[in-house]
């Protein structure tokens, strides 16, 4: 396997015809980097669930080239009122917004995880859409991580067997489209009669979302656990089992994670690496064996884009413990306090 960068029409014309014969192979997009492969097929997408080692209960997200593709994954027409919530938010794409709809038919158990729904997007990474356009079928595409490993931001990251045991195996090609932009995966909104409901924090804000539903955070956000919902498969789920994105633990290191605070910093004689969101001061750096700085002035677009390949590094470090800082739960920073909590939570063993 090797790297392919830049991506010429004709390796995007290998990549497409590597999934048309039921390859999966690793792509850019703006959030993360994905583990593609036909949504169509069925024994293509039951690779992906073997390759990440993937509960077959966790659905995929399927990526679309345009939004009268959506058929492609979602059952079309939609009621009026889910129709009426796209509308509200179908400009947000391209981008790192996915939206979950009743299911197409033709789309695979494997990718639904037996649900009656189906998550779709439309990716704006120039690479993956020169693909999709390519391809005369949607793209099935989780991160290209093993399950519950921190998602790639960089190609590399898909090709290293230290990181991944076993995935790389399966993976036929990685295009080579750069550092990913936003760093975090998209925010996945699930449409429904009775409104609209935020099922993972990302790239695009719960306020503005909210905004353009004309709700308020709190209604977009309110807990939903308590709702049990009947799969298609005639098994009551919960809607936390909708996202499992949303399950506590997730995108974690192997090294302990705890989230910085003043308390703390005294405390350790370990070998500490420290994640700071600004500049620190001299002082506060010296008591670090690694400090990762990922935004010097404390942009949370940069700590977003950073994170994850900096708790990569940091878990290569030798380290005892990695203590990273916290922020305000608001626009991106929702996300990344998201994935910071659960990648904190006990280290898979
Ligand atoms: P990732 O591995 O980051 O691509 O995660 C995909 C996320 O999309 C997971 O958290 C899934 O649970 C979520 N997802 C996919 N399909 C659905 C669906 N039909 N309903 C709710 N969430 C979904
Ligand atoms: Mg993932």
């Amino acid at each position: 396997m090797t790297l392919i960068q830049p991506p010429s029409d004709q390796v995007l014309d290998r990549a497409a015809a590597l999934l048309a014969d039921g390859k999966l192979i690793a792509i850019p997009t703006e959030t993360v980097y994905g583990l593609a492969a036909n949504a169509w097929d069925r024994d293509a997408v039951a690779k992906i669930f073997a390759a990440k080692q993937r509960p077959a209960n966790n659905p995929l997200i399927v990526h679309v080239a345009a939004v009268d593709r959506i058929a492609e994954a979602a059952m079309m027409p939609l009621a009026p009122e889910l129709q009426h919530q796209l509308d509200c938010v179908v400009d947000f794409w391209p981008g790192p917004l996915t939206v979950v709809l009743p299911r197409a038919s033709h789309i695979s158990d494997w990718v639904t995880a037996g649900r009656d729904t189906v998550a779709v997007r439309i990716p704006s990474h120039p690479v993956a859409l020169r693909l999709l356009e390519r391809c005369p079928f949607p793209i099935a595409a989780p991160s290209a991580n093993r399950s519950n490993y921190v998602s790639p931001t960089m190609a590399q990251h898909c090709d290293g067997p230290m990181d991944q045991p076993g995935i790389h195996q399966f993976i036929e090609m990685v295009i080579d489209g750069g550092d990913c932009d936003f760093g975090v995966e998209s925010t996945i909104v699930a449409l429904q009669q009775g409104g609209p409901r935020l099922l993972r924090p990302g790239g695009i804000s719960a306020e503005m979302l909210a905004d353009r539903f004309g709700i308020t955070v709190e209604q977009l956000t309110q807990a939903t656990n308590d709702r049990p919902v009947e799969s298609e498969t005639g098994n009551e789920v919960t809607s936390a089992m909708l996202a499992p994105g949303m399950m506590k633990e997730h995108y974690s290191p192997s090294t302990p994670l705890v989230l910085y605070s003043a308390t703390q910093a005294n405390s350790s004689s370990k070998r500490v690496g420290r994640i700071a969101f600004a500049q620190l001061d001299a002082s506060d750096t010296s008591r670090y064996a690694v400090v990762e700085t990922l935004s010097d002035s404390g942009d949370l677009r940069e700590v977003a884009k950073g994170l994850f390949a900096a708790l990569r590094r940091m878990d290569h470090a030798g380290l005892d413990l990695i203590v990273i800082d916290t922020c305000e739960p608001v626009g991106i920073g929702l996300a990344i306090m998201d994935r910071i909590h659960r990648a904190a939570a006990t280290p898979l063993s």
